[in-house]
Parts: C-alpha cells; sequence; structure tokens
C-alpha cells in the first residue's frame, strides 16, 4: 500500500445515500479525499484548495432524498390503497373508528355482516352505543368505538343530511373523528389530499427515515406536509403503510430485503450497509 494512503472509512455523515447504488462502503472504485486521514508529519501547510472538501451536512429532507425515497416507494408499491373494505364514505369512516389498535384484516371480518345489518347511516343513528357493542366487540375498545359510530352516525343525520362530509373542519366534529380518520375518508374516498395519515406505521417509519423527529402524529403530519409535495400525500401515506405491513415492521424489520436499505439509516435496523443514525428511531 502506498505511504500515506489509508483504506476507505465508512463516511461519518451518512452521505453513502448521495451515492447511487452504493451499497456497501469501501466497494467503490472511487477514492476520495477523506477527513480522517492522519495529518502528515513534517508536511508543509496544505493550500486552502487542498484540504478535503468540507462536509456540508447530512440533511436528511433534502429534496433529492425524499424525491428517493418517494421514487423507490412507487417502484415497490405503484398502486396500493386503503385495505378496509368500504363501499361508501360512510362504510370507510365506520371501518377506520373501528381499526384503531386493531388490525384490518381483524375490522374486515366485523363489517361485512355489520353493514348488512345496518346498512345505512340512519340504521346506525337509530341506535344506542350498547345496542351496536356486541358487533363490534372481537376489534376492541368496543365501548369507545362504539359511542363512536353511534355519535358520529347521529351527528351525520343530524347536522349534515346523511352525508358524510368532505371537509376536514366539519369530519372534525364528528365524535371519534380525529385527523387520521379524516385524512383517511378525504383522501381514499373524496380522493382530497388535504393532509398525510399518520397512522402506527406512518408513525414509525418516517422516524427511521428521519422525515420527522417528532412523536406526536399532528407534528409528525405537519412534517410530512412540509417535505412531501402534495399531489403524493395520500399514496404516500398508502405506501407506508403497506410497507409497514410487508417489511419494516415495528420489531425486526426486514431490512436485508429493504430497496430502501442503503438510505435508511435508522437506529433500530437489523442489517445495514451504512452508518446508522442514533437519532433515527422507530
Ligand atoms: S431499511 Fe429497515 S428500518 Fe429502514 S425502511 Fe427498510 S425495513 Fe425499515
Amino acid at each position: 500500500m502506498p505511504r500515506g494512503v489509508v483504506p476507505r472509512q465508512p463516511a461519518r455523515t451518512g452521505r453513502q445515500d448521495r451515492v447511487k447504488g452504493a451499497r456497501v462502503p469501501g466497494t467503490s472504485a472511487k477514492t476520495t479525499k477523506s477527513v480522517a486521514l492522519p495529518p502528515k508529519p513534517r508536511q508543509a501547510t496544505p493550500k486552502p484548495s487542498a484540504r478535503p472538501a468540507k462536509s456540508k451536512g447530512y440533511d436528511p429532507v433534502a429534496p433529492e432524498r425524499v424525491a428517493e425515497i418517494l421514487k423507490r416507494l412507487d417502484q415497490m408499491y405503484p398502486d396500493v390503497t386503503c385495505a378496509l373494505t368500504h363501499s361508501s364514505a360512510w362504510e370507510l369512516l365506520v371501518a377506520t373508528i373501528l381499526s384503531a389498535q386493531s388490525t384490518d384484516v381483524n375490522v374486515n371480518r366485523v363489517t361485512p355482516e355489520l353493514f348488512r345489518k345496518y346498512p345505512t347511516v340512519e340504521a346506525f343513528a337509530a341506535l344506542t352505543p350498547e345496542e351496536l357493542e356486541p358487533d363490534v366487540r372481537s376489534t376492541g375498545f368496543f365501548r369507545n368505538k362504539s359511542k363512536s359510530v353511534v355519535g358520529a352516525a347521529k351527528k351525520i343525520v343530524n347536522d349534515f343530511g346523511g352525508q358524510v362530509p368532505d371537509d376536514m373542519e366539519k369530519l372534525l366534529t364528528l365524535p371519534g373523528v380525529a385527523r387520521k380518520t379524516a385524512n383517511v375518508v378525504l383522501g381514499t374516498w373524496f380522493k382530497k389530499g388535504v393532509g398525510v395519515v399518520v397512522d402506527t406505521h406512518v408513525h414509525r417509519i418516517s422516524r427511521r427515515l428521519e422525515l420527522t423527529k417528532e412523536d406526536e402524529p399532528q407534528k409528525i403530519e405537519q412534517d410530512l406536509m412540509k417535505v412531501i409535495p402534495q399531489e403524493k400525500w395520500i399514496l404516500f401515506s398508502h405506501q407506508i403503510i403497506w410497507h409497514g405491513r410487508k417489511l419494516c415492521y415495528a420489531r425486526k424489520p426486514k431490512c436485508v430485503d429493504c430497496p430502501l436499505e442503503d438510505i435508511c439509516h435508522a437506529a433500530d435496523k437489523t442489517w445495514s450497509t451504512v452508518e446508522i443514525h442514533k437519532n433515527a428511531k422507530a
């Protein structure tokens, strides 16, 4: 090895993601000036132009990085949508309320019979929460969910002429409806991208991908709305939710199979070819 040349080290800045296709640090044929090079003894101070280029710093929400994430998500999940079975805005609203702390599979087991038994929003509005409880018990938190569904039905019938409103402010007046549920209904049924759905998958994966450092859904949504182009808000939510189901599990994500691996620096990766960042957590 020539004197003064040291093996290339993994970058400390996480800027490997700028190197297209560089999955394994140190395998590139290119050589770079490294800030880790020890000063050469008895050598004159180099001219400024000969110094290693100063790092500009890693920016996890740099537009080119976000664009690369979106491009790969498009390749992985080109036309995904909401997995909750529904045939109307009302059914989607009910299914989304029932999906809290449950799985879409579990909700889809319950809703066909539920909507056969109570086929209209008016039929739900005529119930008491206690009457609905047995039908939604298996989705968990059934007392609160029954109250929310019946309360929402009554308000929709009394205040909105029996139609689910296609407006965020009005949706937020419904019992049991927060921004996540409203965004699901607006995006999936009405095709209105007025926000980003932040469920447990979006929460976890947005942090792993360092698109946010926040922990509260509303703040995470605000961060995502700043870095994701608005026309992608609806699809991005669905893609991330599918990614959470397919690969990026809460425990033991399948990083070895993940096409985002070389641009993901999450602290809890199970396999990595790049430096991981301690502040990127699930
Ligand atoms: S590399 Fe691992 S942690 Fe990162 S997005 Fe992929 S599955 Fe999730």
